[in-house]
Order: structure tokens, then C-alpha cells, then sequence
């Protein structure tokens, strides 16, 4: 079965629209599909009257940004109500924390010497779901950067005048709404955080602690070494297993649309509890 729990539209960072990702689904031949774009839900709007068909199941979700000891960390909240008010609560607790912080990224970009970028963001991020690879977006616009990757190089990436910490629910409180929700809560692409084997096993026993129930096994490309690490801690601990291209646009061959993504055989594919 081809399964892709993580992707994104352009309702947060992606580029194409909701029913078009459905399409590209659909003809890549998934049949297990999320739409988890960060911090809101309103893909779901837009597809709504698609009628799901036989082949595709789409499994309602989002990826929730938090921090845990001072590390950005994302949460899926996978199979969540979408007309709860956990979710409710949720996405407009952290788009709002998103405008607040563009404003604040404005502001130190400003100080960096480049003036001015917060409305040429805000139009990028036409949903309201703003973030930095809107502000890379805009910095390539106005020709500052050459690349979304240099943007992120010297102005936005960690440590970097972009970087603003500290303004998104906690990390609990995160977990405590995808459950209230009646959503699985799902850590996302564990190896993607920069850390240590050890500080990743202590982030993943917390998450768990405070109710976690999944870790993204696989995200889109990667070491077959870290899936097998990742393996053999769902199974020590008893976590669910997600797997996820974490598409955000056509044309990137480590993050494609229903990529090949099987878990190992001793996992316990988080969809065999919905
Ligand atoms: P934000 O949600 O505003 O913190 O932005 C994080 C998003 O930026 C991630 O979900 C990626 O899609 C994107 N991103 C992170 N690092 C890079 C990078 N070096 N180049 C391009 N996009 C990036
Ligand atoms: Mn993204
Ligand atoms: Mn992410
Ligand atoms: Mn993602």
C-alpha cells in the first residue's frame, strides 16, 4: 500500500493547491493520504466537496511547530476532528503566534538592513499560515538572496537574525489538543532536529511521556541507518510507525509525492489504530 502521511499545500508553505495535491496523489497511487500543513487546517475547506474515491483515503491532519528544551520540534496531529474545538482552539492559537512572530522576524530583519520585508511576506503567505520560506521567498523577490536556501543560509535558518524562539503553544499543550481532538499524535521526522542519539531518545521518552503515541519513521529521503534506529525505538518504547514523503512542491526527488516509503516489518503502522 502506498501511504504518505505528511504534506504540505499552499494553505502553509507548499505550492500547489489542495485539490491539485489530490490529483498528484491520486495519479502517483496513493491510497492512504494526510494534508499536514503547518499550523491550520484550511486545506480541508478547499476539498471538502472532492468526493474521496475508492483508491484515496484522506486522513485529516496537520503539523503543529513547538519547542521542546529550546529545539523547534514538529508535532502531526494525524486523524484529528477536524470540526472540534480542540482544532479549533489549536490553529488559531498558532496562527496567531505566526503573525506575531512575522512581526517580530520583520523587525529583525529590519535591524539586519533589510527594511520592510512584513507585507511582501504576508502576500506570499496569501492563507495566513506565514512563515519563514515565506520571508525566503520575498527576500528572493526583491534579489537579497539568489536561492530560498541562501535566505535561509544567512537570514532565517538557526541562529540566524530570522530565527525567533519562544511564542508557540507548548509542547504539551500541543499533544494534550491533538488527543482532545481524537487525533494520534505523531513526532515528526525525528531526525531532522540536529541532535544528538542520546537528546533525540530523551525528546522522544518525553514526547511520549506527555502522550505522544507516533514517531514519523520515515521522512521522504533518508539514511536507512537512522529508519532502523528509529525502528528499533518505536518498538522498544511501543510507538506507533508514520511515514511521510513531506512534499512541499513538484520537482524535489527527496521529498516526492508517494515515494516508496515501507517500514520495516516489526513496526506498527499508526493507521492500524483508525
Ligand atoms: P517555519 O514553519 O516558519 O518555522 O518554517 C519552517 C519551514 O521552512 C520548514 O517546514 C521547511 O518547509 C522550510 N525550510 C526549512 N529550512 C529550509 C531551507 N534551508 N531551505 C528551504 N526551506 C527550508
Ligand atoms: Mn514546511
Ligand atoms: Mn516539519
Ligand atoms: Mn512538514
Amino acid at each position: 500500500m502506498i501511504v504518505d502521511l505528511h504534506t504540505h499545500t499552499n494553505r502553509s508553505d507548499g505550492t500547489l493547491p489542495p485539490v491539485e495535491l489530490l490529483q498528484h496523489a491520486a495519479a502517483a497511487g496513493i491510497e492512504l493520504l494526510s494534508i499536514t500543513d503547518h499550523d491550520t487546517i484550511a486545506a480541508y475547506r478547499d476539498i471538502e466537496l472532492v468526493p474521496t474515491t475508492k483508491a484515496l483515503t484522506v486522513i485529516p491532519g496537520v503539523e503543529f511547530s513547538t519547542e521542546w528544551q529550546r529545539t523547534g520540534v514538529h508535532i502531526l496531529g494525524l486523524n484529528v476532528d477536524l470540526s472540534s474545538d480542540a482544532i479549533r482552539t489549536s490553529t488559531v492559537f498558532q496562527i496567531d503566534a505566526r503573525k506575531q512572530r512575522a512581526a517580530r522576524i520583520a523587525e529583525r530583519l529590519d535591524r539586519a538592513g533589510i527594511a520592510d520585508t512584513l507585507a511582501g511576506a504576508a502576500a506570499i503567505a496569501k492563507w495566513g499560515a506565514i512563515g519563514r520560506p515565506h520571508f525566503a521567498q520575498h527576500l528572493v523577490e526583491r534579489g537579497v538572496v539568489k536561492t530560498l536556501a541562501e535566505a535561509f543560509r544567512k537570514y532565517l535558518g538557526a541562529g540566524k537574525a530570522g530565527d525567533v524562539k519562544q511564542h508557540w503553544a507548548s509542547f504539551d499543550q500541543i499533544i494534550e489538543w491533538i488527543r482532545d481532538s481524537g487525533g494520534t499524535p505523531v513526532l515528526a521526522h525525528p531526525g531532522k532536529y540536529g541532535l544528538t542519539r542520546s537528546k533525540r531518545n530523551a525528546l522522544i521518552k518525553d514526547f511520549q511521556r506527555s502522550g505522544g503515541q507516533g514517531l514519523e519513521l520515515i521522512s521522504g529521503q533518508q539514511d536507512p541507518m537512522l529508519t532502523e534506529s528509529l525502528a528499533t525505538t518505536a518498538e522498544n518504547l511501543g510507538l506507533y510507525a508514520s511515514v511521510g514523503s513531506d512534499f512541499h512542491q513538484l520537482g524535489q526527488p527527496w521529498a516526492r509525492l508517494g515515494m516508496h516509503l515501507g517500514l520495516p516489518k516489526a513496526c506498527r503502522p499508526v493507521w492500524e489504530c483508525w
